[in-house]
């Protein structure tokens, strides 16, 4: 249901406190449930609309520099851990070997020249509040150096396995979510990119 402007939960960070406006629990009269067939009650429906607060935490970082068209992935630089040095996409905001905070590197460039398709699944029925484009064609991807594969999905052409992709962000107009981040195969054109949506 679309809101009034002025109703849209909106937050803002000041002087160190978390600052509401809008309406975050919209109440809407709930409606019974009849059986046509036998003229009796079955039920009631329970109309739910919430806006739910999201702290992202450490990994703020991550999805800040998706809007800036930046990959952040997160290194182990404990020198007394077993696994200093390791790379982890999905971004980490700790090493989970050591459990000590990882640091936040760019993998920007490592991702345009190594992102390959390690596998994918292409989903035809998506769950609610999907805003992808269905189908939804999700792609494992794996980087050189990198230790674990991340989850994406692919706005232009099929998946194959072993294909080379590289990132797109939307830049344009950020969401701040995952879905700022995209793929698409190397060597796609700028003007083939989904609208709001950079190399
Ligand atoms: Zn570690």
């Amino acid at each position: 249901m679309a809101k009034p402007e002025e109703d849209i939960g909106r937050v803002v960070i000041k002087d160190g406190r978390y600052k509401i406006s809008g309406k975050f629990h919209i109440s809407e009269a709930n409606q019974p449930i009849f059986n046509e067939d036998t003229g009796k009650l079955a039920g009631v429906t329970n109309p739910r609309d919430m806006t739910y607060i999201h702290t992202y935490g450490g990994e703020a970082i991550f999805f800040e520099s998706v809007a800036k068209g930046k990959l952040m992935a997160s290194r182990c630089d404990n020198d007394k851990c077993a696994f200093k040095g390791t790379i982890h996409e999905p971004f980490r905001i700790y090493c989970p070997d050591c459990l000590r905070k990882a640091t936040p590197i760019d993998i920007t460039e490592k991702a345009r020249k190594t992102a390959k398709i390690h596998s994918y699944i292409i989903t035809a029925r998506s769950g609610a509040f999907n805003s992808l484009k269905l189908p939804i064609k999700f792609i494992n991807i794996e980087f050189e150096g990198v230790s674990t594969i991340l989850m994406g999905y692919l706005s232009v052409g099929e998946p194959e396995m072993e294909m080379r992709v590289v990132p797109i962000f939307n830049t344009k107009n950020p969401t701040y979510t995952i879905v700022d981040l995209s793929w698409v195969p190397e060597g796609t054109k700028e003007s083939e990119l989904p609208e709001g949506f950079t190399f």
